[in-house]
């Protein structure tokens, strides 16, 4: 994964990019946070 954040511009790649785990329901949810401006780029689940 390479992406550009639409907040800051900066590259975000899957190395640089933030995780941040929480258990919903159950559910693992995963939180993608730009490295630069911690802006929220997206998140996953997996149940
Ligand atoms: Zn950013």
């Amino acid at each position: 994964m390479t992406a550009v954040c639409p907040h800051c511009k900066g590259k975000v790649t899957l190395a640089t990019v933030l995780r941040e785990k929480d258990v919903k329901d159950g559910a693992i949810e995963t939180l993608y946070a730009c490295p630069h401006c911690k802006a929220v780029l997206g998140f996953t689940f997996m149940g």
